[in-house]
């Protein structure tokens, strides 16, 4: 047979049904479409936005791992460098089914704008493993993230590439990554990876610092729009590492949480949920779904609640241009990366939603990061308060930065943070220059 035979015949195209893009892909798109908008807006020459729209460095590895059953299965795991003008590149390891080059791509470009917004000494990277650690052991987790760790010893060290966790990892997998960087060197290395646990060199409130930023931002939003958290119900998406913390810091501060979701499903109680319960649930079954008092909800049912603050702790590409429309609340907190498309951006802003963009609500990690490097290179331990207070001061200045730059430019907030962020990295490159 010919290719001629064999080839399917094509659909008018009106009738073909578009390529289903990867969420990774659905991620890159948006990152782009950010970053043309605010190069556009900065009116940035075409040079430096071809030099700045794509990743410096991307490195790939595919590397075996003995699982517990006796088999040999090979993993593959990336970091990718977007921008090194301002610093050394800094950014999270994200163990997800969904990591996949072009998701690591996104975040990594999200990153170096999240350092230069809140002005954190650092260029931009991501990295991370296709896997599912909830369907791993202990061992088979210690065994991946030693192996990885190796993989990356060439390109990471405090001078070069700082990880920190991201979602499906967390302090433990950083102190396995210290360990593993210190025995190659012989001696203990604590500034090659922030989020460490204190034992090894970890900060004060970094374990809560993305959480913290995320109350910060929302309560300084709130105060520009005359709402009180102390009167605000909430509605969060995501109960792991960021959601967790903001969701019991938001209910320390007297803000009503009415719901949550999870990976495993959502609870929802219009008088308020019981949060500290909500958390020792999650500790014994990995998910709130089903707590005894509440009702069943989805992420659907929840983005479309009428509440005064929307957090959304999980994934990139939640809201979109099909369900930004259902979006009732006056306050939109992103702290996940990437967790409102670019279709959706003109929908929010029609409704009137105020938008704490994610680079600006979720950096309260890589600031206490910065604090957690810092203290290490000086082999110093602030307190919690310190740690905490400089947390408030860096984050509320780059959020005043933000208003005020929305506010003179007549732009929606993200705008305004990518176009102040693209600013400092484009300064940072044009007075490097070009080597050779
Ligand atoms: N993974 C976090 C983020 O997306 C923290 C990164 C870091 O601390 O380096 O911002």
């Amino acid at each position: 047979m010919n290719a001629a035979t064999t080839a399917p015949i094509a659909a008018p195209t009106e009738a073909r049904e578009l390529p289903r893009l990867t969420a990774g892909q659905r991620a890159l798109a948006a990152a782009q479409a950010q970053f043309d908008a605010a190069a556009q807006h900065l009116g940035m020459d075409p040079d430096l936005r071809a030099v700045l729209r794509v990743p410096q460095r991307e490195y790939s590895v595919n590397f075996p791992v003995h699982m517990d059953d006796g088999s040999v299965r090979v993993f593959t795991g990336y970091r990718v460098q977007h921008n090194l003008s301002r610093g050394p590149a800094k950014g999270g390891l994200r163990f997800h089914p969904q990591t996949d080059l072009d998701d690591v791509r996104a975040l990594a470009m999200w990153m170096t704008w999240k350092c230069a917004l809140v002005d954190v000494p650092f260029g931009g990277a991501k990295g991370g493993v296709t896997c599912d650690p909830r369907t791993m052991s202990g061992r088979e987790l210690e065994a991946l993230t030693r192996r990885f760790a190796t993989e990356l010893q060439p390109i990471i060290g405090p001078d070069s590439d700082i990880p920190a966790p991201d979602v499906g990892t967390n302090a433990q997998v950083m102190a396995w990554i210290m360990d593993t960087i210190s025995m190659h060197h012989g001696y203990s290395v604590p500034g090659v990876v922030t989020g460490k646990p204190l034992a090894i060199g970890g900060s004060a409130g970094r374990a809560d610092a993305t959480g913290q930023g995320i109350v910060y931002t929302i309560k300084d939003a709130a105060a520009r729009i005359g709402i009180q958290v102390a009167e605000a119900t909430v509605a969060i998406q995501g109960f792991g590492n960021v959601g967790e913390a903001a969701a019991r810091l938001l209910h320390e501060a007297g803000a009503k949480i009415i719901a949550i979701t999870d990976v495993g499903g959502g609870v929802f109680d219009p008088g308020g949920l019981d949060v500290p319960e909500l958390a020792r649930r999650f500790r014994a079954y990995g998910t709130v779904a089903n707590t005894p008092g509440t009702k069943p909800i989805d992420n659907e049912t929840l983005f479309a609640l009428d509440v005064d603050v929307l957090v959304l702790a999980a994934m990139e590409g939640q809201i979109t241009e099909h369900n930004a429309h259902r979006v009732r609340a006056r306050i939109l907190a992103e702290g996940a990366n990437g967790p409102t498309s670019p279709g959706a951006d003109p929908i929010l802003r029609d409704r009137g939603v105020t938008v704490i963009p994610d680079i600006l609500c979720n950096a309260g990690g890589v600031i206490v990061s910065y604090f957690e490097w810092a203290q290490n290179r000086a082999a110093l331990a602030w307190t919690r308060d310190e740690v905490n207070d400089r947390l408030r001061r860096q984050i509320l200045s780059a959020a005043e930065a933000v208003w005020d730059r929305a506010a003179a430019d007549r732009i929606t907030t993200r705008l305004a943070a990518h176009a102040l962020a693209m600013e400092r990295v484009a300064a940072a490159t044009r007075i490097r220059g070009l080597y050779p």
